[in-house]
Order: C-alpha cells, then structure tokens, then sequence
C-alpha cells in the first residue's frame, strides 16, 4: 500500500510539519499489512534502544513503535555519546526506512545492461562460484572489497573474509585520518579529546557541531551536559563561518590552507613567553631542543625552528590574519587550565593536511594536555573476543591499496584501485563495494567506471541504486539501520570507549539482507578454509560471538537508568562493577534492551599505551617520518648517506622544508592561486552525513539551512568578494575549475574570510534509483586530481575555481524556499 507521508503521518497519529511536507509531496511504502494493522485503532505503544547507524557518530536512539511499527525516533538520553541529541539525518531514519526508492530484492545486469530480478540463492550462487573457481586455482588475491560501512566489527569480518580467501586487497573508506598521530604519538587511531573536561576548546577547521566524527557528542560535551557558567570556551580558527564557528567565543578568519602557520604562531608565542608546559616537554617529548642523533649529528629542534621561523608577524603575514590574534590565542590558551586544540575538516583537506594536522597536535605538547582530564587521551580498550590467527593471512604490503605512489605512506584507496586494474597491474575478478558510492565520491568517476567494466563481477551491497550500484553486475540489497544487527564502537577523537548494538525493531520491509549476513553465508558456500574463517551462522552470532569478550574482562556498563546516575554509580564505585555481567548471555540481552555499553575508565600514566613507538614519547621530530624521507630519498640510490637521503626524500615530495625542518612540525603553503581564481573549499553540511542522507526528502528540503536554501547547490561567499565578482545573493553561476564547471546559487557570508568559495558536499546524484537524482550539483567532480603530500589520501581543497554569472536573479536577501525547489 503506498500511502503520501501526509497520510501515514494521520495514520501513525504523528504532529505534522507543515514546512517539510509542504515539500515533501512524496510518498512513504509501508508495506500494506502494517498500514492495515495500524488503521486497527490505537494500539500496544512500546519503545526500543537501539542506534541510529546512519553515520559513524555512533549516537544512542529511542525507537518509537505502535504495534511494533515504528513511528518515531529520537535521541536516547541514557547515551553517553548523544545524550538524548538527535540531528536531523538521525531524525531521517524513518523516511529511509520507509523509502519507496529502496531496492527491494537481488538484481542482476543482464547483457544489454538492464537489471532484472533475481533470487537471493542464484545470485549467491554465482559469486560463490567465481570465489570458489578462483581459491581452487590459488588467485583469491583477485578479490577486493571496498568498504563504507561504519562499524568497527563489520570491518574486521569483511577483512577476515577477504584474505580467507587468500586476498590481501580490502580498504575500509570510513577510516579516519591518523596519520598525525601515528607519525608523531605513535598511534593507528586517532587518540580521543576530552571535550566534556576541556575549558578551551582551540579549533581549527573543523566544524565539531556539524563534521566532526561524533557532532552530538560534541554538542553534548560542549554544550548540553555543562551548566552554562562552566561551558568550555570555543576559538574557531578557519575560513568559512560554519554553524561551529558561528557560536565561538571567538573567530580567527584566516587564508585557505594556512592553519598550520597560525598554530605554529601561536605555539612561538607560548615557548618565547615560558607559557609551555615545561615539565611535560622535558619528560615526555622528543625533538623540542637540539639535540645529537646515534651517529653523532646535530639536529635541529622545534623550539629553535619556531622561535627563528614562526614569530607572530611572518606567521600573521602566512595564514592572512593580523600578528595580534596570534598573540591573543596564545595568551589566552596560556591562561586556561584545561585547553585541548583539534585539526579537522578543511585545516587537514588540503594537499598539506597531515603537515597541518601535525602542527596542530604540536600545541597539544607544549601545553601538557595530554594524559588529563580535557586533553588527549585514550579511551580503555575494549575486551572483545579476539579473532583466531588465520592459518594463511596475505600481508598488507601487497595489497593493492598499499601505498605505490601518491602520498609517502598511502593512496587513496579508490584511486589506487582503479589505476591498478587499469594498469592491468594487480588484476580484479571480483570486486564487492559495500555501503560506499565511490563513484558519486570520487573526482575521476570516469577512470573509476572504466575500472569497474574491466572487473568481471563488481558485486554491489546497498539499499539503494546508487551510482556505483547502477555500475554493478550484481545488486544486493541491504537492510536499512532498523531493520539490521548492527554495532558501533567508539567514534574517532572519543574520549572514552562505547559499545552501540541496534537490534532489528521491525523485520527486514524487503528482501534484503546485512552485508554480514551475505558474507557469511558466502564464506559457507566457498567452504574450506573460508568456510572454517567464518563459522558463524548469522551476523547476529557472529556479534554475539565477539562481545563475549567483555562479560569476561568485567568492564564498563550497560547504561541504564539515567546517564547521570550512571555515572553516579559509577563514581561511587570506582572499582566498574556497579552491574554484574559475567555471564555473556545475560551482558548481551541487557545490551540488546538498553542498546549501549560505554566504559569512561582511563589509565593514568599509561604512557607506553599513549606513545607507543620505540622513543615513548610525543616525537616533535618524527623519526617515522625521516626514516620514511630517507627511504624516498634512497630509492634513487642505496649509497646516499643518511643526510643527502633526507634531502632527496624532501625534494621527491616537492617540499619547502629543508633537511631536518621536514621532520619538524613546520608550514607547507598551499598551491598557489592563479589570477582571477579562487580557491574551492567544499565542505559536508550536517544533512548529508553518511551514505543514506540522499534517501530523504525532508533532508533534502532543509539542505541548506543556515543560508535558508534547499534543494539546491549554492557557494557560500564573503560579501566583499562578491562585490568585486559584481555577484549578489540568489545570482546563479557556474563554478568552473580546470576541471569542468557545475551550477550553483550564490549566497552571501558575512564573516567568511574573502577570496574563498565555499560549496557543500552531498548533492549532485545522477543514478535514476537515487531518491536525490538531479538535485544540486556535486562539486567532487570538478576537483583536481591534487593527493595529501603523506596520506595520499584525495584533497578536497586544493582547486582553483572561477564564478561566472549564469543568471542574475535578485540581491539583498536569500530566495524563498519555495522558489528555491520550485
Ligand atoms: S546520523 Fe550520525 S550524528 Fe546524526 S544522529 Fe545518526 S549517528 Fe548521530
């Protein structure tokens, strides 16, 4: 039965929004049994735990249901991440479920390119016997899988699957950028920031209240759960006046690309003025002074780089701001007692970003904030029950998304996997992308599906016929959040650990599947030692299987009653075990009703754990980054002393820095602008977090919020750059790179900093089964093919654009949103 959303809204007795049905006008399919027993009359209203797993924050969700149909969502207040917040693609969650866009069985490409149905057992079948024809003749190396799927279980499994088959090729897209803190903690993950204790909070670039990677975590912790005397205090250092920014206590407007200069600025300050945590940089760091390495060489240290390179007014004159702010951020860190500085979103998206990242992270050195409450910590591992050793496992290094060529440590992966089959140097057979759209996210979409016709079974699992899917040979569908098995561990920068499980609060509306549960039962056709990797009968088991481990370890809490009696209790007792779950059956069904663990208990002076490379120290000067520059360096000869293969590693990178000043924190300056351009900042709105976002009307509706736009792709400008472009708000333009150009309205930012176009990330879908086909424009496609100098990984904001008037429309206010879908 297909009901509009009006309809079932009456139906399901919910309040209406005017706005957003008035823009709606679409319909919900909500299979006819469910309408019919919910036109019954009023029935049973319960309420389920579960989360949101729309994207990777993670956030606790209280489902709704009247008669086992859900009706509505909202924050679980018992969720240490959320604490009862909801954003609006959590509050999306029904209109994904209900979706009529959803791909509703298994389809198979037939050869004239259209798909047809098929059973889930035939298709299956299929790949199950290319897995099997290609382990039996020793070439599972020619299985890859790509990954978007949040969830830190989920990728240990798909790995497991993978090199079962003897494969070393999966990448995992949603992986956070760490290589900051490995090249100068030590670490794999990105540590957590304790937001929730921190009284300044120093950000650069990241817009935490809507791209961090846990946003109502971080409005949580800044915000909801402190009283307002003692809320942390914000600095936004960036170039757009995002939602964040626009609530700072204070904005530093700078110039695209040069955050690292204004940090490095403010860290002279700090060492010149003494203000510097002096006992912490003396025990527990490396680098700061000069010093004399093992072969007796002396090398340059941070102070003296900083205090002869960064003084206020050359750092000023880098990032475009004026010497006194950098003076004024220093002094005021100097005076806070808790102050914590992050690098995200457009500070790390440049070719530069990890060179930026670092300088960043050098702050948090100097002003001892590590290992305390408010500062970068560790959150308490989490006792999962470990996997078996695989008898055979392929090693990483020859994997074809091992680093080959863009970045000094890394490719991006998508990249990496479309020239290698284009190559024809690491054959594919069989790809399985799953909940990612790569070809909506990467800018040489063309190269990419050239890639995919090379590859004889490209096996697609998404709910919806995306871009990549619509590339597929097979399309198999997966459920949505509500309906699935489903965890999430703790989000990136996390202070502490938490453990989220969604159960299924209403049966699979479709023939679909977890992407889990298809891995398996593949696993089990393929038999043999694949078979025997994963033994689990479902993804369910398989869950089950792995939280054993943390009834046995004793750890943390299922969160019950309220969050803060939680954590009441659990100050009171210190010893973290308020609730009793030794038994894992008993652990997994107080998980499954309260849908949360979490475990806020930290180690003290676990330094080894903090800094876990060989010196045990925060590295200022990263000894994985020289011994990377000099293995570069020595590719052209095995001869160079250790110093001139420094000098050539930094030369292969095309670098500014010389000799041991790469190792060092410092300043990379971005690319240089050619006349007449400007640089291109695209940035993720809140409304287009994670993969599904696309799936909603109501979304799309409210795309644009904080410039009053919908439906539509605009660029965010400074007034006083629109002046000189004689552009206005509401004026159409094209936005024209190197590249190719899209379409866009113009909207005016007071406070954005001048000479930036800022386009939001998220539209432009062109699959016909997307629910968001032909809305907006994506500016990924107009980017340039320009990698982050060390990760490799794309760089969103290292192209030059041009605006060219399209239409002038009117000037002096933002369209009215019915015009602007209309
Ligand atoms: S979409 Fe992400 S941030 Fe939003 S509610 Fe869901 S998990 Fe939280």
């Amino acid at each position: 039965m297909i009901l509009d959303r009006r309809e079932l809204l009456k139906v399901l007795g919910l309040a209406t929004s005017g706005a957003t049905l008035g823009a709606c006008g679409r319909v919900w399919k909500v299979p006819g049994r469910l309408v019919e027993r919910a036109l019954r009359g009023p029935g049973l209203e319960t309420f389920a735990q579960t989360i949101c797993g729309l994207c990777e924050g993670g956030c606790g969700l209280t489902v709704r249901l009247f008669d086992d149909l859900p009706v509505g969502l909202k924050g679980n207040p018992k969720h240490p991440l959320n604490r009862g917040g909801l954003c609006p693609v959590g509050q999306a969650g029904l209109e994904v479920l209900y979706a009529p866009e959803r791909v509703t069985g298994p389809l198979r490409r037939d050869e004239a390119g259209r798909y047809r149905p098929v059973t889930w057992d035939e298709a299956l079948a299929e790949v199950a016997a290319r897995l099997v024809a290609l382990s039996g003749q020793r070439q599972g190396r020619r299985v890859a899988l790509l990954s978007g799927e949040p969830g830190g279980l989920f990728a240990d499994l798909a790995a497991r699957f993978v090199q079962a088959l003897g494969s070393p090729n999966v990448a995992h897209l949603a992986e956070p950028a760490a290589l900051a803190y490995r090249l100068t903690q030590g670490l794999e993950r990105p540590p957590g920031f304790d937001l929730s204790h921190a009284d300044l909070v120093l950000s650069f670039g990241l817009d935490l209240f809507e791209d961090g990677p846990a946003p109502m975590h971080a409005i949580a912790a800044l915000i909801g759960a402190r009283p307002e005397a003692a809320r942390a205090a914000l600095i936004h250092v960036g170039t757009r006046l995002s939602p964040t920014a626009a609530k700072a206590e204070q904005r530093v407007a700078i110039a695209p690309g040069t955050h690292a200069a204004f940090a490095l600025g403010v860290a002279h300050v700090l060492v010149r003025e003494g203000s510097y945590d002096r006992r912490f940089v003396a025990e527990h760091t490396l680098g700061f002074d000069d010093w004399t390495d093992e072969q007796g060489r002396a090398r340059l240290g941070f102070r003296r780089l900083l205090l002869e390179r960064y003084y206020p007014d050359r750092a000023a004159h880098l990032a475009g701001c004026d010497a006194g702010r950098i003076v004024a951020v220093a002094r005021r860190l100097a005076r806070a007692t808790a102050p914590v500085a992050v690098a995200d979103g457009e500070a790390i998206q440049g070719a530069k970003g990890t060179w930026t990242a670092i300088a960043v992270h050098a702050l948090n050195a100097l002003l001892g904030a590590f290992d305390r409450p408010g500062g970068v910590v560790l959150p308490a591992p989490i006792s999962l029950t470990p996997l078996p050793p695989l008898a055979e496992a392929p090693g990483g290094d020859d994997s074809l998304f091992a680093p080959r060529g863009a970045g000094a440590f890394g490719d991006d992966p998508v990249e990496a996997l479309a020239a290698r089959v284009l190559d024809g140097s690491t054959p594919v057979e069989v790809l399985f992308v799953v909940g990612a759209n790569p070809l909506h996210t990467s800018p040489d979409a063309d190269r990419l599906r050239q890639a995919l016709e090379r590859i004889p079974l490209v096996v697609a699992l998404a709910p919806f016929l995306d871009e990549t899917a619509a590339a597929a040979h097979l399309l198999l569908p997966t459920h949505v959040p509500l309906e699935a098995w489903r965890e999430a561990t703790t989000p990136s920068g996390v202070a502490f650990s938490t453990l989220g499980l969604a159960h299924p609060v209403i049966a699979p509306l479709h023939d679909t599947r977890h992407p889990g549960d298809v891995l398996l039962e593949l696993a089990r056709r393929a038999e043999g030692a694949v078979g025997a990797a994963a033994p689990w009968p479902t993804y369910q088991a398989y869950l089950e299987h792995r939280l054993t481990g943390l009834a046995a370890a004793g750890q943390g809490s299922v969160v019950a009653g309220s969050f803060e009696e939680s954590w009441i209790h659990f100050l009171e007792d210190r010893g973290w075990r308020f609730l009793q779950h030794n038994d894992p059956a008993e652990l997994w069904q107080d998980l499954v009703r309260e849908g949360s663990w979490w475990n806020p208990v930290r180690s003290p002076g676990d330094w080894a754990r903090l800094f876990p490379h060989a010196s045990g120290r925060f590295e200022f000067f990263s000894l994985a980054l020289e011994r990377r520059l000099v293995e570069l360096g020595r590719r052209e000869s095995d001869a160079l002393d250790s110093a001139e293969a420094l000098a050539r590693g930094v030369a292969a990178l095309g670098l500014t820095a010389r000799g041991d000043e790469a190792c060092l924190p410092h300043f990379e300056p971005p690319r240089a602008t050619a006349e007449g351009s400007l640089p291109l900042v695209p940035f993720r709105p809140l409304t287009a977090r994670g993969s599904l976002a696309a799936a909603s009307p109501m979304l799309l509706e409210m795309f644009g919020y904080p410039v009053l736009s919908g439906w539509e792709t605009w660029v965010e400008i400074a007034p006083a750059t629109a002046a000189q472009l004689d552009l206005g708000d509401g004026d159409r333009v094209a936005v024209e790179s190197g590249r190719g150009a899209i379409e866009a309205v113009v909207r005016l930012k007071p406070g954005a900093a001048s000479g930036v176009v800022h386009v939001p990330l998220g539209l432009g879908h062109r699959a016909p089964g997307s629910p968001a086909a032909g809305v907006g424009a994506n500016p990924v496609e107009i980017l340039e093919p320009v990698h982050d100098d060390l990760s490799g990984m794309l760089a969103l904001a290292a192209t030059h654009v041009r605006l060219r008037l399209l239409e002038r429309r009117r000037h002096g206010g933002p369209a009215p949103l019915e015009e602007a879908h209309g």
